[in-house]
């Protein structure tokens, strides 16, 4: 083999600051590909790991620079993206199942490939998680899709969110105005929550059927109650208010990662049947039905371009922490 690649990644440092640095690998072999970044999204989660020595990004579209001698199906060329999850054993139970993001054995963003990200200009990947984005979607708006827009397609395909449920979306951010999009193009009746009325004109053409500022509110009054609730905010809301617009045994879907615990109110919870689930990032099935509806019915997201480099990183994270981004701050190279 050669002597291998250097490349560059923005990686988070001790004092919270981007550091960039190069990192080195050797060429890609067996079913290892080297993808020359060109869009990456920027995450909430990249928020959590800033202040680690390690690459950050994990909403990366690229192109197929180099491939290992075992790759199938990826040609030099190809536009492809990748996520939070890196690779899986495919034996254990959960890889079985199709469950896959929950491989009790993963290798993923924040635990492993700490040298490389999607804030950079190339990685290389194991072929079986990078996935080939279809033909009608830019590669700017591939980068979006594959964290934020794979996050919100999981619940609606593992939990069986049907046409006919009404369902509510909590927070209009990266998360939230995907969702809203995917949702209505299923079909099914959305009500938006969203902090002030600043958002209500934008998540009513995207989709939503109803819109509802939530400050200062001490009671909900909406339209019908709700089938399921997905929470895409930043910081975890009112269980009381929201557990009076949910049906009895409807479900609640936590998606907000922060250091908060959960507390909610016993009672309603337990007496009309609610459920609350969990989910975290994508399954590979989810994750290619998401990409392929995505191409069918033109859900793209809104973004805010910002150029692949160490200011760059800093200015779109640091708009993302001010919530000031409508709705995904995209990295260029
Ligand atoms: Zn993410
Ligand atoms: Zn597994």
């Amino acid at each position: 083999m050669g002597k291998g690649i250097d490349f560059t990644v923005f990686k988070g440092s001790a004092a919270g600051g981007i550091v960039q640095a190069t990192s080195h690998r050797d060429e890609p072999t067996g079913n290892q590909v080297l993808v020359k970044v060109t869009h990456s999204g920027i995450c909430g989660t990249d928020e959590h790991f800033k202040h680690a020595d390690m690459a950050l990004g994990h909403e990366g579209v690229g192109t197929v620079e180099q491939l290992g001698e075992d790759v199938k199906g990826l040609a030099v060329g190809d536009v492809v993206g990748w996520g939070y999850v890196h690779k899986t054993c495919g034996t254990c139970i959960q890889c079985l199942a199709g469950h896959d993001n929950y491989c009790t054995a993963h290798v993923m963003y924040g635990t492993g490939n700490l040298d490389q990200g999607s804030f950079g200009s190339h990685a290389i990947w194991d072929a079986s998680w990078l996935f080939k984005i279809p033909a009608g979607i830019a590669p700017e708006d591939a980068a979006p899709l594959m964290c934020g827009g794979a996050t919100v397609f999981t619940v609606i395909d593992t939990y069986n969110i049907r046409p006919t449920d009404r369902v509510g979306v909590v927070g209009v951010g990266g998360l939230g105005h995907l969702a809203v999009q995917f949702l209505s193009k299923m079909g099914a009746s959305v009500a938006v929550f969203s902090n002030t009325d600043s958002k209500r004109a934008e998540a009513l053409q995207l989709g939503a059927t109803e819109f509802y500022a939530t400050k200062g509110t001490t009671a909900l009054d909406i339209a019908a109650p709700l089938d399921h609730l997905i929470v895409t905010t930043s910081f975890l809301p009112d269980w009381s208010l929201f557990l009076n617009v949910m049906k009895p045994m409807g479900k609640i879907y936590p998606l907000t990662i922060s250091g908060a615990d959960i507390v909610i109110p016993t009672m309603p919870l337990v007496t009309r049947g609610i459920r609350v689930q969990g989910s975290a990032v994508s399954s590979r099935s989810s994750q290619i039905k998401m990409l392929d509806f995505a191409a069918a019915h033109k859900i793209r997201p809104i973004i805010e371009r910002f150029p692949m480099t160490k200011k760059g990183v800093e200015e779109g994270m640091a708009k993302l922490r001010e919530g000031r981004v409508r709705y995904r701050a995209v990295l260029v190279v």
